[in-house]
């Protein structure tokens, strides 16, 4: 199950369950929308996959399955990149589509 972390990765920006800014590589590196576009250039600094936008943990609970029954995480994950070891994952996976890392 997704965590829902509730931190970009890099910056630290909050991004909530509702947040429309949060992007996810298949991993749940958790990052904002700004950082992936400008700084990763949609290349994770972990695993070299792309991004995806995160969907949001539904609130209605009709269905048994939501937030409350299934909180999201309230662990941050601070790991802001470090230059020269992401100009090398960034040299290798940036001109690749993300399907075919
Ligand atoms: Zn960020
Ligand atoms: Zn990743």
């Amino acid at each position: 199950m997704l965590e829902i972390r509730p931190t970009c990765e890099h910056c630290n920006t909050a991004l909530p369950n509702d947040s429309d800014e949060a992007m996810i590589c298949s991993f749940e590196c958790t990052f904002c929308r700004t950082c992936v576009e400008e700084i990763l250039h949609n290349v994770c600094p972990n695993c070299g996959g792309g991004f995806e936008k995160r969907p949001t943990r539904p609130v209605n609970c009709t269905t048994g399955n939501c937030v409350e029954k299934y909180p999201v995480s309230s662990i941050e994950v601070h790991k802001p990149i470090k230059q020269d070891a992401f100009k090398e994952v960034l040299e290798t996976f940036e001109n690749v589509e993300p399907r075919n890392r």
